[in-house]
């Protein structure tokens, strides 16, 4: 069944963690085989499947405010820097993307003009009206936020159908426990926000949850490392947990 079929397909936000760009295996902060792989897939998707595509990249593979190394710098300092870290992420995705053929435009909700457009909420659908992936970085400029929320944010701006969230834990869904301490635990095909929200499972930052259930915005958690699965999640194939 086609998880899309109650709600338009073409336009679709897809939410990339910084972490999700970076590898065990590989030394450097940006595993750049990993990244092409990503954006191969995205590429193919995109041009298959007629798709408008927007991705929010997140920095947590360079920094995190309110984590790590971050917890001991001030908090909109620290913030600060994770937001600039989500735009290293987002070149490297735009100049892979690219390289497989498919136009893009980094926009940033922190104005840097030499190295990214500002994101323009008209400007950013034009762009997808035109066939480019648009890639938001910067969050949402705010410190105090993450890019979860800055993807359900842009997500709505949009009009996009659903939220993309891609995981890469190894786990593939929402489970009714942590399926790697507990094997009884089951993966919820689908899910709706109030009972996220009540069994307190954490796949997204609570205000993003909250954000999402607000406005209607469908939410599926994929498992975002296995090969394929990104083209089945814009598909709409049936995998992950779709949370509406
Ligand atoms: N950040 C922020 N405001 C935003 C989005 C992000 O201050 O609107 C900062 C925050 O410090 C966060 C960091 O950027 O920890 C990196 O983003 P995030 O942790 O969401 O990245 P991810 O976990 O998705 O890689």
């Amino acid at each position: 069944m086609n998880q899309h079929t109650d709600a338009q397909p073409k336009r679709l936000l897809l939410k990339l963690s910084g972490e999700a760009l970076s590898s065990p295996t590989c030394a450097d902060t940006i595993d750049s085989t990993l990244v092409d792989q990503l954006a191969a897939e995205i590429a193919a998707s995109v041009s298959e499947l007629g798709l408008e595509l927007g991705i929010v990249v997140g920095g947590g593979n360079i920094w995190r405010g309110d984590r790590g190394a971050g917890k001991g710098v001030e908090r909109s300092a620290s913030d600060a820097m994770g937001m600039l870290a989500t735009v290293i992420n987002a070149i490297a995705l735009q100049d892979s993307i690219e390289r497989f053929g498919r136009p893009t435009r980094v926009m940033t909700a922190v104005q840097m003009a030499q190295v990214a457009e500002p994101y323009i909420r008209r400007r950013a659908i034009r762009h997808l009206e035109k066939g480019r992936v648009i890639i938001l970085a910067g969050g949402m400029g705010n410190p105090y936020f993450t890019t979860d929320t800055s993807a359900a944010l842009r997500a709505a701006e949009i009009g996009a159908a659903m939220l993309l969230k891609g995981t890469h834990s190894g786990v593939d869904g929402v489970y009714s426990a942590d399926p790697r301490g507990d094997p009884s635990a089951v993966r919820y095909a689908r899910l709706s926000f109030m009972d996220l929200l009540n069994r307190d499972l954490r796949v997204m930052d609570m205000t993003a949850v909250t954000f999402c259930k607000d406005n209607d915005l469908p939410v599926l958690v994929f498992e975002l490392s296995v090969p394929g699965n990104l083209q089945k999640a814009f598909a709409g194939d049936e995998i992950g947990t779709l949370i509406k």
